[in-house]
């Protein structure tokens, strides 16, 4: 049985990403959804939708293995409308995260929030918490990155559910094994 990652609370993560300029930055938004897989969310809104960057991120989730999923939006509103909990906009306008993370812990669902090279101001009124991670300006990619890594910790090695393959860490070269191998 392969094992599964483990989960600390809140039970589920997604995150919406706004302003995303498909073909102008799509290593960053690459980036950026990739660490939000890494570092435990299950989903990533993507506003606008851009297919192809779907299509990398779900081979690298055939690869190495979890849940994760990109899905492309037209309205963003609609998925804060819709979104069953706290919505998390960071930006280093807001609280400073450590006094929303005790609240933030005791959600079941959340919903980040991280802008582009420009935040619909709209979005400061329609977030149920606008979270600093710092007060100095700095990238999407490091905000969300440190915020689930205080929610969730960082992951543990072993495969991911479904991974074809798997990291066996090493103080010295790199080793990947086949998923089944490292059982
Ligand atoms: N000038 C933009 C604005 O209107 O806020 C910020 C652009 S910044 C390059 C892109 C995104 O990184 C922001 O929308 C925010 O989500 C995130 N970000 C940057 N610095 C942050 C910080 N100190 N705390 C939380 N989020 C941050």
């Amino acid at each position: 049985m392969p094992r599964r990652p483990r989960r600390a609370p809140p039970g589920r993560i997604e995150v919406l990403r706004i302003g995303h300029r498909a073909g102008r930055d799509p290593r960053l938004t690459t980036h950026l959804a990739l660490a939000a897989r890494a570092f435990g969310a299950e989903r990533l809104y993507l506003h606008p939708p851009d297919p192809a960057l779907a299509d990398r991120l779900a081979r690298v989730a055939q690869q190495w293995g979890g849940g994760f999923s990109v899905e492309g939006v037209r309205d963003w509103r609609s998925v804060l409308r819709e979104h069953p909990g706290p919505v998390v906009h960071l930006t280093m306008y807001g609280e400073p995260l450590a006094r929303v993370l005790p609240r933030l812990r005791r959600a079941d669902r959340l919903l980040f929030v991280v802008g582009g090279a420009k935040v619909p101001s709209d979005l400061y009124a329609r977030a149920t918490y606008n979270v600093a991670v710092g007060h100095q300006p700095h990238s999407e990619v490091a905000a969300l990155a440190v915020a689930l890594a205080l929610l969730r910790g960082l992951p543990a090695p072993g495969a991911w559910p479904g991974a074809r393959q798997v990291i066996v860490p090493e103080a010295h070269g790199k080793r990947v094994v086949e998923a089944e191998a490292s059982e």
